[in-house]
């Protein structure tokens, strides 16, 4: 292994929406020397679940920039108006543009900001004794700050491994090979957001429908993702910060009572889903094209000649046995240390739950100047908006200003309906001018 040479500034591991949100708001500013790594090849956004119909669960404008800077050159509609599609955006009247658009933004930003680098994997960080040292199959790179934006781990239920991957796997891996799903038998398991997409689109493949489809969810039904607009202010920077201040069992209660406002399912999905099995099983004739087993958890899958054996136990304890030949778990993604963190994992005094501060640097015992920042890695301490695009640039202008040493963006309390609390909190007026 050769030995770095000059020391940046920056090292961001991972070029998602996150650390692409941070590129952009750092891009033109020559005195942070960085570079960003991504091991695709390419821009991609989660292309193994990339499904035709799949929309956006935010408004384009909580783009990679927008919310703390307008003026950036990678807004939404900068991207739009190059690609001289601006005024039929507008004509079809969409707010949620299809997760498709949001890549091919992402991908037009991520070709024009400076400092991005695909093809390089990041293979572990280290400390040695006056900067990081970040492990690459390229060269190693010595850097003063590191910022994760590795993005989420996909999370199997015990009972799904150990199993031929082509038999059993995780919704994320759905579209990475060519896979021919007509007139098999699927269970997906899962009834949050990927489940609903994944249901929807077996039951409309072009290619030929599955002979049956089970679609298992332990929730007690199939919930709709809550954006009703009181709700909806967990989205804002205002409250990621009161959440913040709380104590982290109270964090523990709030994060799992507002589980439905980013688990749930857009509305628009259940009621696509609801008309195709209305009309394949009432105009078509198709015999139960789903089955629908709300209140059921995966317990078992067994081999067994011909397919697979799936046990679900449903919530009355009856146990319900279902044949199938693929079962794609839409069971979602693990939160915790992003795993290119491992090797300083006796440099963090909760190594399995980071202490993570307000400008998202995570405590360790190295020196304070020399910084860990992690992005999408603390729900627990940010709440629910954490791995949602909501608050993306406002992370980013977070981490920013603590890397710059000054206040470059405004990233103070925004105009909110709801006050989270009477103590302490400075309230921003409400036009501008009063
Ligand atoms: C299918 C899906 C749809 C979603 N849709 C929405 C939505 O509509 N609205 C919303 O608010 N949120 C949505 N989310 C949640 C969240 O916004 C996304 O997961 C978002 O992609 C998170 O961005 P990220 O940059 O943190 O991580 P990712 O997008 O996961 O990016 C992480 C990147 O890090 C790279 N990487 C990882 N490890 C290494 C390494 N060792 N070396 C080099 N590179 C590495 C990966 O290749 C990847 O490109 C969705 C999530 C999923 C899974």
């Amino acid at each position: 292994m050769s030995a770095p040479q000059e020391t940046l500034h920056l090292v961001g591991v991972g070029i998602g929406p996150a650390n692409l949100s941070l590129a952009a708001l750092l891009h033109g500013n020559d005195r942070v020397t960085k570079t960003f790594l991504d091991r695709k090849k390419t821009f991609e956004w989660h292309a193994g679940i990339m499904v035709p119909d799949a929309h956006m669960q935010v408004h384009f404008l909580k783009d990679l920039v927008t919310p703390v800077d307008p003026t950036n050159p990678f807004t939404f509609l900068a991207f739009a108006v190059e690609a001289r599609r601006l005024y039929r955006l507008l004509i079809t009247g969409r707010s949620r543009v299809p997760r498709r658009e949001f890549e091919q933004y992402c991908r037009w930003a991520a070709d024009r900001v400076d400092d991005v680098r695909f093809g390089v994997t990041v293979e572990g960080i280290q400390w040695d004794g006056s900067a990081f040292v970040v492990h690459t199959d390229d060269a190693p790179i010595r850097a003063r700050n590191i910022v994760t934006g590795t993005g989420l781990v996909p999370q199997l239920p015990g009972c799904a491994q150990g199993h031929a991957p082509e038999q059993v796997f995780h919704a994320s891996q759905l579209l990475d090979v060519p896979r021919d799903l007509s007139r098999r038998r699927v269970a997906v398991v899962g009834g949050g957001q990927s489940g609903a997409e994944i249901v929807h689109y077996l039951l409309g493949a072009e290619a030929g429908r599955p002979e049956r489809i089970v679609w298992g969810s332990r929730r007690p039904n199939l919930f709709p993702l809550d954006d009703s607009p009181f709700v909806e202010e967990h989205y804002l920077p205002n409250y990621s910060r009161h959440f913040h201040g709380q104590p982290a069992a109270r964090r523990d209660l709030l994060n799992e009572q507002q589980r439905m406002s980013s688990d749930g399912v857009s509305v628009d999905l259940l009621r696509a889903v609801y008309r195709r099995l209305y009309d394949l099983e009432l105009l078509e004739g198709v015999e139960r094209p789903c089955e629908v087993l709300v209140d059921h958890q995966l317990l078992r899958i067994d081999r067994e000649r011909g397919g697979l054996l799936t046990t679900w136990r449903a919530g009355s304890g009856e146990l319900v046995r279902e044949q199938v030949d693929v079962v794609v778990c839409a069971t979602g993604y693990r939160h915790g240390l992003p795993p290119v963190l491992d090797a300083l994992r006796d440099r963090l005094p909760h190594p399995d739950e980071l202490d993570v501060r307000a400008d998202f640097s995570v405590t360790w015992d190295g020196p304070p100047e020399n910084r860990i920042h992690v992005q999408n890695a603390a729900r627990r301490h940010f709440g629910v908006a954490d791995p949602n695009l909501s608050l993306l640039a406002w992370r980013s202008a977070v981490i920013a200003n603590s890397l710059l040493g000054h206040r470059r963006y405004d990233v103070d309390a925004v105009s909110g309906a709801v006050t989270w609390s009477l103590a302490g909190e400075r309230r921003p007026v409400g036009a501008l001018g009063t």
